[in-house]
Parts: C-alpha cells; sequence; structure tokens
C-alpha cells in the first residue's frame, strides 16, 4: 500500500524531506517524504514525488515536523531580561524584587515586547505560542489586545490567557498592592476578553484561556469563580502550581493542604486546567492529575535557572498526564527557544529516569501532541496528518554540528546542534525562511524594544 495521500495540485508543497516525522497517531516517520498544504491545511503527506503546487519548498537533508507548541510564558517579561540583581534568588524573592520594575508596563512595551519574543519563538520553530499575561496594573489599558496585534502582525498562532493577581502583600501574597485587582473587576475583564478575542472555528489563530497568576497570588475564592466562569464560557484555565519547596511551604501555611488538595477543592483538577512547572507532585499525586486529564506545562530551563527541580516528566506522562512544553517568561529562563527547551526536556529527562528515557522522539511529542493536548487542540495542531491546520517546522541537519549525524535524523535533530529553524510555516504561510523572519519589522522592533527595556531597567544609557 503506498504511504501517500494527497490532492492533485496544492497550494504549497515540502518536498524531499530527509525525514517527515508525521508526530500523527502512528508516529510515521517518512523518509524522501512530502506534506502538500491547501487553505492552509494539510491536505496530503507522502514519499517520493510530490503533487504539483504553485510554491514548493525543497527539504532535502532536512527534518520537517509539525511547527512546536509552547504552552507557558511572559513575553513582557523580555524587558528585564538577565537583571542582574535576581540571579541568585529563588521564585519567591526573585519576583518580589521585579515587580516594582514590571508595574510600568503599558500597551507600547507589552506589543513591542511580545512582537519581539514571538519573532524569537518563530526563529526556534515555534508556529503557536500562548502568553500567561498576569499583570495588569492599574491605567496601563488593553495589554491583552496589545499582544493580540503584535501576534497577528507576525502571523503566529497566538494563545493568550488573562491572568489575574488579588492578593497583595497587605493580605499575606507576593505582589506589590497597586497591581492587584479586586475579585469582581477581574471577572468582569476576563469575560470582556473572551467575548472580544476568543475564537471557537476550528484552525483559530486566537484564542484565550483564564489563568489567575497562581496559589500564592490570588485569593482561593477567585480560583473557584475563575474555574466556574470558564465552564460557562467553555475556555481552558491555567495557572502556575507546584513549582518549587517554597510553593509547597506556602500552600500548607495558608491553605493547610499541598497544592494538589487545593487544586482538587478549587475544582481545577479538570481536563479544562493545564498547569505550569508541574515540579513537586508525589507519585500519589501524579496519579490523580493524570487521571483528571490536567496538561502540564514542562519548563526545563526555568526550573534549572531559579533551581526549583526537576519535573517528573517521564511519570507524568505515563500517568496519562498531557505534558507540553513552556520557555517560561524570559526574565527566569531568558531565553525563548523551543528548541533549546527540547533538548532541555531531553536531557533531564535521561537524568532522572535513565539515558532511556529521555529520547529526542519524546521531547518532540512534548514540543507538539502534549502541547496540543494542553490548549485542547489535540488533531488539530501539534501533528502533520490530512486536516490538521498547517503549521510545520524545517530544520536543517547540515554544517559542522550536524556533521557525522546520519543514522538517526531525530537523534540528530536533538543531540546535535545548537541550532534554529530554517522554516517556520503557520495556517500554510511561511514566517521564516532560510532562517530569518520573512516581516521586515525586525530592526524598527528592535529598537523600539531596547527604548522600552531602559524605561522599565529605569537605565538613563
Ligand atoms: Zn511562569
Amino acid at each position: 500500500m503506498s504511504e501517500s495521500v494527497g490532492p492533485e495540485r496544492a497550494d504549497l508543497v515540502i518536498a524531499h524531506a530527509r525525514c517527515l516525522a508525521t508526530v500523527d497517531d502512528a508516529r510515521r516517520e517518512l523518509s524522501d517524504g512530502w506534506l502538500a498544504i491547501t487553505d492552509g491545511l494539510v491536505s496530503g503527506v507522502g514519499t517520493g514525488e510530490p503533487p504539483d503546487a504553485d510554491e514548493t519548498i525543497d527539504a532535502a537533508n532536512c527534518l520537517v515536523t509539525p511547527g512546536l507548541v509552547n504552552t507557558h510564558h511572559h513575553l513582557y517579561q523580555n524587558l528585564t531580561r538577565a537583571f542582574p540583581p535576581m540571579t541568585d534568588k529563588p521564585l519567591f524573592g526573585w519576583l518580589q524584587s521585579l515587580y516594582p520594575l514590571w508595574r510600568s508596563i503599558d500597551t507600547e512595551s507589552v506589543y513591542v515586547s511580545a512582537w519581539v519574543g514571538l519573532a524569537e519563538l518563530a526563529l526556534s520553530g515555534c508556529t503557536t505560542s500562548t502568553d500567561h499575561l498576569y499583570l495588569h496594573p492599574r491605567g496601563a489599558g488593553d495589554l491583552l489586545g496589545a499582544e493580540i496585534e503584535a501576534a497577528r502582525d507576525l502571523g503566529i498562532r497566538f494563545h493568550p490567557t488573562r491572568g489575574s493577581m488579588s492578593l497583595s502583600e497587605k493580605d499575606g501574597g507576593l505582589p506589590p498592592d497597586d497591581v492587584v485587582a479586586d475579585d469582581d473587576e477581574i471577572l468582569a475583564a476576563c469575560e470582556e476578553a473572551v467575548e472580544r478575542h476568543h475564537d471557537r472555528t476550528f484552525g483559530a489563530m486566537t484564542r484565550v484561556a483564564l489563568a489567575p497568576c497562581s496559589p500564592f497570588s490570588v485569593t482561593e475564592d477567585l480560583m473557584v469563580r475563575t474555574g466556574e466562569l470558564a465552564e460557562r464560557l467553555d475556555v481552558r484555565l491555567h495557572t502556575h502550581f507546584a513549582e518549587n519547596a517554597e510553593d509547597d511551604e506556602f500552600s500548607l501555611a495558608t491553605f493547610g493542604c499541598r497544592p494538589m488538595e487545593y487544586l482538587e477543592r478549587t475544582g481545577w483538577c479538570t481536563d479544562r486546567t493545564w498547569v505550569a512547572h508541574c515540579v513537586m507532585p508525589n507519585a500519589d499525586e501524579i496519579a490523580r492529575l493524570g487521571a483528571a486529564g490536567v496538561g502540564a506545562a514542562h519548563c526545563p530551563s526555568s526550573n534549572l535557572i531559579l533551581a526549583s527541580g526537576i519535573s517528573p516528566v517521564v511519570d507524568l506522562r505515563a500517568a496519562g498526564v498531557k505534558v507540553g512544553l513552556g520557555v517560561d517568561g524570559s526574565s527566569s529562563a531568558d531565553s525563548a527557544s523551543l528548541w533549546l527547551e527540547a533538548r532541555q526536556a531531553m536531557l533531564l529527562a535521561k537524568l532522572r529516569n535513565g539515558a532511556g528515557a529521555g529520547t529526542a522522539r519524546m521531547a518532540l511529542e512534548i514540543a507538539t501532541v502534549g502541547g496540543a493536548g494542553c490548549l485542547g487542540r489535540e488533531g488539530e495542531i501539534g501533528t502533520l496528518q490530512v486536516g490538521a491546520v498547517a503549521d510545520v517546522a524545517v530544520w536543517s541537519l547540515t554544517g559542522p554540528t550536524f556533521a557525522g549525524a546520519i543514522a538517526d535524523p531525530i537523534e540528530a535533530w536533538l543531540r546535535c546542534g545548537p541550532t534554529g529553524v530554517r522554516d517556520t510555516i503557520v495556517h500554510g504561510r511561511p514566517i521564516v525562511r532560510d532562517g530569518m523572519l520573512v516581516s521586515d519589522r525586525l530592526e524598527e522592533m528592535l529598537n523600539a524594544h531596547d527604548v522600552q527595556a531602559r524605561r522599565i531597567q529605569q537605565l538613563d544609557v
């Protein structure tokens, strides 16, 4: 039986891939593979001679994968990247020393930081990104709208989350008083954001989720009511969860239980939820997360930089948790390369579970179908099968870093390198070609970013 299924003519064809890693249900890996794209969707997959097309991209000596999915980020944090005084502090101290700088974000700085951050992600093969925007200083304007505009301009698929903080220092939380809002205000803003921006159609470029920042920055009542609102509006839920030992201690001291029990008692332990980090769950909690169908955004570099720990992703996956990959905010993980995070995920899984447990194929699954599961879009994104959206990454396996890597192109992809993507295609439209952004606005945006970063960091030079 032929493995080729496709149209007579397509809009775009990616041809003669050394390996086409479909990450479909059968996990097919096709040598001399081709992918046909029509109207933004995958219209054919096969080997050998491809169908005719308006445009053909030659992928000889390349690995072709689904576009990578970023399931956790705080884009605005690239305005305080590698900020010196914070580098030796674990999570809570790090957050408290940065809030005074972050409170001066506005629509201009959010637009520019989102544009630059999403461009950086696209250059590492990312085609869908979420953003956890939980900082909404009073009078700052429509920050969610600003970052959505940036994603549209770049052409990347975007899942911003309407984040929130309601528990300030005076109420026992971490953030300063002027960046928190009251629960009714937050819920009204959440509902408005969904009405204005959430697109429910297949292939949607923008979807919104609701995302209280973390159990240590919102009230228990807000957690409960946000969960109920998400259910009523039928949107997804996101928050930070079980990130490190401080997080466990805070939960025990404040709520009288571990973060897992808190997740359950606030009604969040459902398949509508994906959580960020998930470093600290014990064996019993891992089983409960899996049984509930919760998703987890694994953020390996951030967990290393903040010395949080190593998330038990192999065990989480075995228990049925949908594990995706996240770069996390650019003030804690500084780099925002999904390729790098995929490699870190592979390496940490080897360290924690044995060399054979952490493979490049496992990392590729986490970065693609796992992320699709977190965002509730399985079968739609993160896979190259007929009918899925045509979000594709083309990786060149040439040059000194890949010399000699002949036997296994997928292992080569993550064990060699470092590398960036050659071509990134979102919904059938290239946004990166030959390692360069298609948009001609990069320099303009970098200059604007420099101005905003200096303002936020309170540097006069
Ligand atoms: Zn985070």
